[in-house]
């Protein structure tokens, strides 16, 4: 029965390739811990264990993933896979991955395995026929925005990026240098790291939406302040309203406290599920914290899994 659903070599491939983006992800947040504990002191990492990866069900042969552990960082990645899987198909969304692996092996259920087929873009993108014309209405209405200072410092405008009518949207708090340059969301050092979240939880950037709660971009990469916030926010809330997501991720403090309407610290909002105007808002760490605090990556990394637990896969 699991051999009909699955055809056993495309399987192990998407599973391998699953186990490669999670842990692919937590490699690149432990960033210094790692390589510090790699480089410079063998000792800090716990000796690299094997596991094998194999399909409940499916004829093909298992695949060795190497890992290792920080003593006090989350589980972290000493090797990629020794055999790469192919790229996935696109629209590919992942089978369910424990979040620590442990030595040994590692079955994976073959009814959490869906071909690619199956698993089409629709898991996060509502109507691909439906293409929002109100998210476009609401960039005309922006236009050459003077509403508030940050205008006379920016380069581009961003408005967003990503799919019009994605189920899962991120707000983030502003542009950056590189952003600023691109006109594009969450290209710079942060930016890479959204990018690799979102593939962790087996999307691309083109099938969820991704948006600033300002605009342009805070000089030196300050905060944007209470006014420009306030000038921005309206248009923030259409972008929402024309997109109409199923969940919204707010990353870091500025995001969640604006759409929240509420100033308490992140520290407490992030892992709650709370409410924007009746849709389930996700509050977590910025990626750029993550950067600085590698060690908050597991409880991001929860965030994201509670977010992914409300996108159903579909069953072959
Ligand atoms: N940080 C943000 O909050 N948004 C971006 O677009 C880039 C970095």
């Amino acid at each position: 029965m699991a051999d009909e659903v699955l055809p056993t070599a495309d399987s192990l491939a998407l599973v391998l390739a699953d186990v490669r983006r999670y842990l692919g992800w937590h490699r690149d947040v432990a960033g210094d811990a790692l390589h510090a504990a790699t480089d410079g002191a063998p000792g800090a990492l716990s000796a690299a264990v094997s596991v094998e990866v194999t399909v409940e069900g499916s004829s093909t042969p298992p695949v060795v993933v190497e890992y290792a552990e920080v003593p006090g960082e989350a589980t972290v990645i000493t090797e990629a896979l020794r055999e790469a899987a192919p790229t996935p198909a696109p629209g590919y969304a992942p089978a369910v991955i424990p979040p620590s692996l442990q030595p040994g092996s590692l079955a994976v259920p073959a009814s959490r395995v869906v071909p690619a087929v199956a698993r089409a873009p629709e898991a996060v993108v509502a109507r691909a026929s439906d293409e929002a014309p109100k998210l476009d209405q609401v960039r005309r209405t922006l236009g050459d925005c003077k509403r508030c200072k940050l205008c006379s410092g920016r380069k581009n405008l961003v408005f967003g990026v990503g799919h019009p009518r994605a189920k899962l949207v991120f707000v983030g708090e502003g542009p950056g240098a590189e952003e600023d340059n691109q006109g594009i969301p969450f290209v710079g050092a942060a930016g890479q790291l959204l990018t690799k979240m979102i593939a962790a939880m087996g999307y691309t950037r083109d099938e969820v939406y991704i948006c600033n709660v300002v605009k342009c971009r805070p000089p030196g990469n300050r905060n944007p302040e209470p006014d420009e916030i306030e000038s921005c926010q309206p248009f923030l809330e259409a972008q929402l309203d024309a997109i109409r997501p199923s969940v919204i991720v707010a990353l870091g403090k500025f995001a969640a406290q604006t759409l929240l309407r509420t100033d308490t610290p992140i520290t407490r909002l992030r892992g709650q599920w709370r409410e924007y105007v009746g849709v389930p808002l996700m509050p977590t760490f910025h990626p750029a914290y993550l950067l600085r605090n590698p060690a908050e990556k597991k409880a991001a990394w929860t965030d994201l899994q509670a977010v992914m637990a409300r996108f159903p896969k579909p069953v072959a």
